[in-house]
């Protein structure tokens, strides 16, 4: 089948034609300044990229220019649209509506709106694309693969937060959890890789990009993660604050004499490690170059972030009595050494031994722990979009 991925966010559309039998990419890219003014990548698989300004008023001029580039006589993947087999959406949340990918039926839509409160940036913008391509590809099945429904396996000692009740009754608030598919991706590829029964495993996958969250996952299923209602708990991120004390707002609030909103926006956008780093950079490449060359705050930075990562790391082989693997993954996970060796040396009680030269890797499936290490690390590379093709073929199926 040629499934096609679409990941739809406010501005921006990314997007890959997947031959899910041979899983190879036929073509992929985004779209840009959706609203604003519009540019379209597109890119076939073993060819340059191609970069083109359209106008961009809303999605569907958007969904309509990455159509007719996979067709186009020239560098098209396909030569007809009707060669797309079915189209995979990612769809941040799911609340506790979806614990499972779904074909997109009315029903389906009505459901995902009635959550999208929830995600208020994330969800208008994924329906967008589901509704677009329901008009543009009348007859393709479209499936829909939620960032939280991974997580609906915990338990709600795990998913309730200390405060009255009746919110989370009333309002759904608990913790949902998110980049769901790809700790599930990942957990999986990582029994797969160390030859271990998932049904009958302890894994830690540490996702480690821009935006960040572990999750811990017993017998495939996850039991805790870090991320909540909404992806700014847990983790110290690139510009996100993580889990900080409540009180914290109101007091800024107050001194900075700011709005709720205000604050808020400081939380996701201007924290972190960008806030940490006194705005030097939310990219780990520019802090680890700061560090190296004796920039105190771009140290102090990475540090928070790892410690942050070790505690939660730590807090998991609690949860699961136990670990057998830890996976590092996402762009900082895949990519930098320090941050995962910074983790792995306060893990020494757990018979975990890093291997110095195998940690150098980047980007590739790898074990870094030593042959005697009694638990495995290893690095596995996320792939969201495979993941999704996965799924929507599955369910087809
Ligand atoms: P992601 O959100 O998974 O795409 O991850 C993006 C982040 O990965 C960037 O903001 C960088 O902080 C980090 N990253 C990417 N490449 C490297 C690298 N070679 N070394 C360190 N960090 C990297």
């Amino acid at each position: 089948m040629k499934v096609l991925v679409i990941n739809c966010g406010s501005s921006s559309l990314k997007y890959q034609l997947i031959d899910s039998d041979t899983e190879k990419v036929l073509a992929k890219g985004l779209c840009e300044r959706i609203g604003i003014d519009g540019r379209l990548v597109y890119q076939k698989a073993g060819l340059d990229k191609e970069k083109y300004d359209y106008a961009m008023p809303t999605h569907k001029e958007a969904i309509g220019y990455v159509l007719k580039a996979l067709t186009n006589d020239k560098t098209g993947a396909i030569s007809d649209l009707k060669e797309i087999d079915a189209i995979g959406h990612r769809v941040v949340h799911g609340g506790e509506k979806f614990s499972k990918s779904t074909i997109i039926t009315d029903d389906v839509i009505k459901t995902i709106e009635e959550v999208s409160e929830l995600a208020p940036l994330h969800n208008p913008a994924n329906l967008i694309g589901i509704n677009v391509c329901k008009e543009l590809m009348p007859g393709v099945p479209n499936v829909a693969v939620f960032d939280t429904a991974f997580h609906q396996t915990m338990p709600p000692k795990a998913y309730l937060y200390g405060l009255p009740y009746d919110y989370y009754k009333k309002y759904g608030v608990r913790r949902y959890g998110f980049h769901g598919t790809s700790h599930s991706f990942v957990s999986k590829e990582t029994a797969k890789f160390l030859g271990l029964d998932i049904n009958n495993s302890k894994i830690i996958v540490c996702h480690l990009g821009n935006g960040a969250s572990i999750s811990a996952v017993e017998n495939g299923k996850c039991v805790d993660t870090s991320m909540g209602m909404t992806p700014l708990d847990g983790l110290v991120m690139g510009t996100r604050s993580g889990a900080i004390d409540p009180a914290i707002i109101e007091f800024i609030a107050h001194k900075e004499n700011l709005t709720l909103d205000e604050v808020t926006e400081i939380l996701n956008k201007k924290s972190g490690v960008f806030g940490l780093s006194n705005g030097l950079s939310s990219d780990f490449r520019d802090l680890d170059d700061a560090a190296t060359h004796g920039n105190e705050l771009a140290k102090e930075a990475l540090e928070v972030f790892s410690y942050r990562v070790l505690k939660t790391v730590g807090g998991y082989v609690a949860v699961m009595n136990g670990v057998d693997a830890i996976a590092f993954t996402a762009g900082i996970g895949e990519n930098d050494p320090g941050v995962r060796a910074e983790v792995i040396k306060n893990l020494g009680y757990l018979g975990i031994e890093l291997d110095e030269e195998a940690n150098k890797v980047r980007g590739e499936s790898a074990l870094i722990s030593t042959p005697d290490s009694k638990v495995k690390v290893c690095v596995i590379p996320t792939n969201e979009e495979l993941a999704i093709c996965r799924d929507t073929v599955a369910l087809l199926k």
